[in-house]
């Protein structure tokens, strides 16, 4: 067990590494309540960026001369500690894409595509992000496959009853997030793969909004594929992984064609791919920026997952017992298992409005449908206002929204 003193979090010290923090928007200083959409960034990791351009930039696997062997060695020591940040079994599971949808567009096209027969069924929940819904939409079209959703209810929990209706037969693969970017439902990812593998079902996990706030066992949730982004997890744009079971992986053909993914390209004897991952990595990847991820993940277990996990908690419910007691705000999203994301509409107020005006008072959360229409239709409404929080994010920066929130809120109604 570890005690409350083990987590306590120095956040000054935390803060000090976000140089972004330290900036002012209309003259008021930031709170930055989008971390759901992006996470800032720490020094270390915008250092580490800079570092690679300054002293090893390289193209890399092919290379013979050393810039080009640190980089390489650099890139696939990130593999390693991608691993061991989801505890997968061994390294060549992770396979480095720009993100979380480019992971699940792989997933849909070469799995999809070697696997999926018409009136074969994808089951997914009502809450995925749209980049875990339009891939299989799209092969939905094209291969005639049927796409199953499971419900949610009026907390935001999915109905796990009516998600063992459904399985059967024709069911291949069941998509579903770890965390809701919408609601902040954090889902039963184990009891739902558990369902899905007796029907010899794969599930594929969407991991964006659950590597940030969690620690992450893909062997103990038994996932067969698990995605993620590393902007959401203080890392930089355009680096992410996917994570696949290696005998899975090992049976997919490769998704885009191009360099690092062969071992031979002939004309007359036809063309032999690599093996996995680099099977499925076509092309010049985004070496700094993977690099620059691999910092990431070495910043937040600096600080111990665990540590930054329980700080959140807090803060969530700070700030929902704070947002509660305003007159006609409702929270979408009340399950009992929630990461830091509040979505809410006020009575009388729109979510754009409030979005725009409270912006000009230094605070920037998200409003709109936030990629997830078909669950906030399930509630009845387009957009909500999303507080997310991160780490960094104070008690006084909650307050400061609050009051802010209710100022606007003031101008409006
Ligand atoms: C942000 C997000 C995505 C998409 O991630 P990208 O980095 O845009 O590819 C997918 N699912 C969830 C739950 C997200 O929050």
């Amino acid at each position: 067990m570890t005690s409350i003193t083990d987590l306590t979090l120095d956040l000054a010290a935390v803060r000090r590494d976000f140089p972004i923090l330290e900036r002012e928007v209309h003259g008021k200083p930031l709170i930055y309540l989008d971390n759901a959409a992006t996470s800032q960034t720490p020094s270390a990791v915008i250092d580490c960026l800079s570092d690679y351009y300054r002293r090893y930039n390289a193209n890399i696997h092919r290379g013979l001369h050393t810039l080009a062997d640190e980089a390489t060695a650099a890139y696939e020591g990130v593999r390693a500690k991608v691993q061991a940040h989801l505890n997968a079994f061994e390294p060549r599971e992770i396979v480095f894409t720009r993100g979380t949808t480019e992971a699940i567009n792989l997933v849909a096209n070469s799995w999809g595509r070697a696997n999926l027969k018409p009136g074969d069924e994808v089951v997914i929940s009502l809450m995925e992000h749209h980049s875990n819904i339009v891939p299989w939409q799209l092969l939905e079209r094209e291969l005639g496959i049927v796409i199953r959703v499971i419900p949610v209810d009026d907390r935001g929990v999915l109905d796990l009853e009516s998600y063992r209706e459904m399985l059967g037969e024709r069911t291949r693969l069941v998509c579903v997030n770890h965390v809701s970017n919408a609601l902040g439902t954090v889902n039963p990812v184990a009891e739902i793969a558990k369902a899905a593998h007796a029907h010899g079902a794969l599930i594929l996990v969407d991991g964006a909004q659950a590597v940030p706030h969690q620690a992450i066992d893909v062997q103990a949730l038994d996932a067969d594929f698990y995605a993620f982004s590393g902007h959401k997890v203080y890392g930089p744009l355009g680096a992410g992984a996917l994570y696949a079971k290696a005998s899975i992986l090992e049976s997919m053909p490769p998704w885009q064609g191009g360099g690092e993914m062969i071992s031979r390209v002939s004309f007359d004897r036809g063309t032999e791919f690599a093996a996995i991952p680099h099977r499925f990595e076509a092309g010049t990847p985004a070496v700094a920026e993977v690099v620059a991820m691999g910092a990431a993940l070495d910043w937040v277990n600096a600080l111990g997952i665990e540590r930054l996990a329980a700080w959140e908690q807090w803060l969530l419910d700070h700030a929902t017992q704070r947002l509660e007691r305003i007159d006609g705000l409702r929270i979408f999203g009340t399950a009992p298992e929630k990461a830091g994301v509040i979505s809410f509409v006020v009575d009388g107020a729109h979510a754009q409005d409030i979005g725009l005006l409270i912006d000009q008072l230094g605070v920037a959360i998200r409003t709109g449908h936030h990629c997830a229409q078909p669950v906030l239709a399930r509630f009845g409404i387009e957009a909500t206002c999303r507080a997310s929080l991160a780490v960094y994010n104070t008690p006084e920066e909650v307050d400061a929204f609050v009051e802010a929130l209710q100022r606007v809120l003031g101008m409006l109604r």
